[in-house]
């Protein structure tokens, strides 16, 4: 069963992919075929070159738009980086925050996801927190802990208002890009995880908080992720880059709540 404090929510991170025509043509691909989609709520995390094309395609299309990341600092001489009031200027809803390419490739440590966070609430922007184990880690039984570790950081650091507005979506590292998703049962255990630590921190706000499930998730495979009750929809990689897929995974998502 669907907790109704909760809706899905259907998120495709493009990566670093695509050219202004190749984003243009998803994006009006996505907007004439989720035109009748009222029952999830779907966004597209588009690298930052992309989100003005976003925001002048999707503006009343009922399909949101955000950023894969956000600098820690809100302004200043930091060349290469993008503020998180430059994204709320774009109209960014979310921002994906802790992804872990970022956190293995660019040496994002939770310290750093923390002041990250900061900055998009303060933008007023919705972070959506990834967190999640390495295969080594799974196979030594750490994997709870690991998150709990991931979550703990940003759970002490954050006052109660603060976390009421975060996004988790646990993306098991084995899973991303590589074909291999967790079972049903293997994220349905890390979602209860999440939840149960959440409720540990912040009793008031367990029931009401979105845990996404990341990791090769695709047309065929989303219905019975979806339909776990701790799932609340997908962070899409991959097959987001497809708008039929991508369509397809949020109609999975309508229907597992339709069950
Ligand atoms: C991701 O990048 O967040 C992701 C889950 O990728 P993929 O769906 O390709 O595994």
């Amino acid at each position: 069963m669907k907790n109704s404090q909760r809706r899905p929510l259907v998120v495709g991170n493009w990566k670093m992919h695509g050219t202004l025509v190749s984003a243009g043509d998803l994006l009006n691909a996505l907007r004439t075929s989720l035109q009748q989609n009222t029952a999830v709520d779907v966004a597209v995390c588009a690298p930052f070159v992309h989100l003005p094309l976003c925001r002048e395609l999707l503006t009343i299309s009922g399909i949101r738009w955000g950023a894969q990341n956000v600098s820690a600092y809100a302004q200043g001489a930091y060349t290469g980086e993008v503020a998180a009031s430059m994204l709320a200027e774009l109209g960014c809803h979310y921002v994906l925050i802790g992804h872990s390419e970022r956190r293995a490739l660019f040496g994002e440590t939770d310290a750093v996801v923390v002041e990250k966070l900061r900055q998009a609430l303060a933008a007023g922007i919705t972070p959506i927190l990834c967190v999640g184990e390495t295969l080594a880690e799974r196979e030594q039984g750490s994997t709870e802990a690991v998150i709990a570790g991931q979550l703990a950081a940003v759970l002490s650091a954050l006052p109660a208002g603060q976390l009421a507005q975060l996004v988790v979506a646990y993306e098991p590292v084995w899973a991303i890009g590589t074909g291999k998703t967790a079972t049903p049962e293997q994220a349905q255990a890390v979602h209860a995880h999440i939840r149960r630590q959440w409720a540990a921190a912040q009793p008031g706000q367990a029931e009401a908080l979105i845990v996404l499930y990341g990791g090769s998730v695709k047309a065929d495979n989303a219905r019975l992720i979806f339909a776990q009750p701790d799932v609340d929809g997908g962070l899409v990689g991959g097959a987001a880059l497809d708008a039929s897929q991508f369509c397809a995974i949020v109609n999975a998502a309508e229907q597992a709540w339709n069950h």
